[in-house]
């Protein structure tokens, strides 16, 4: 069976489910690696590949504020860097104005670029409380069509 997040049927929702609860569990171990002393905003993430692979991100700052890469940046980086395609995206993150966090708008242009606007985006509290949506949802008016050998001129 393979482990992309195809259309809907019994079996792949499960899968789906399954995958989904993989992410949360790593961006929320992820998160316990937080590079955060100027923030203190604790933040990670975890991509799951289309082969079920598995890699992390952590929210890295800088003296230089300029330089912080936010966690969701850093699994995806990883997971192109790793040949890993990725299917799912989940943050783990304090909450903000007492709403799920998602992912920044920067986090989401580079998720499109290099996931596609079918990726299952994964929100998530410390407390595990979480929400998905596609990154297509996300992005509702995003350059969808737009690859890297089809872009506007
Ligand atoms: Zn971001």
């Amino acid at each position: 069976m393979s482990a992309s997040l195809d259309p809907a049927t019994p079996e792949t929702e499960e899968s789906h489910a399954r995958e989904i609860d993989r992410a949360v569990a790593a961006a929320t171990k992820a998160r316990s690696r937080s590079y955060s002393p100027y923030s203190d905003f604790e933040m990670g993430a975890a991509v799951i590949g289309q082969g079920g692979e598995e890699v992390l991100g952590t929210l890295i700052e800088n003296v230089s504020l300029a330089l912080a890469i936010c966690s969701e940046r850093v699994a995806l980086f990883s997971a192109i860097t790793g040949a890993v395609k990725p299917q799912v995206l989940a943050l783990c993150s304090p909450r903000t104005d007492e709403e799920l966090t998602w992912p920044c708008g920067a986090c989401l242009q580079v998720a499109l670029e290099l996931a596609g606007p079918e990726l299952i985006v994964v929100a998530v509290d410390p407390d595990g409380n979480r929400a998905q949506a596609t990154l297509r949802d996300l992005l509702p008016r995003g350059p969808h069509r737009f690859t890297p050998t089809n872009r506007p001129s």
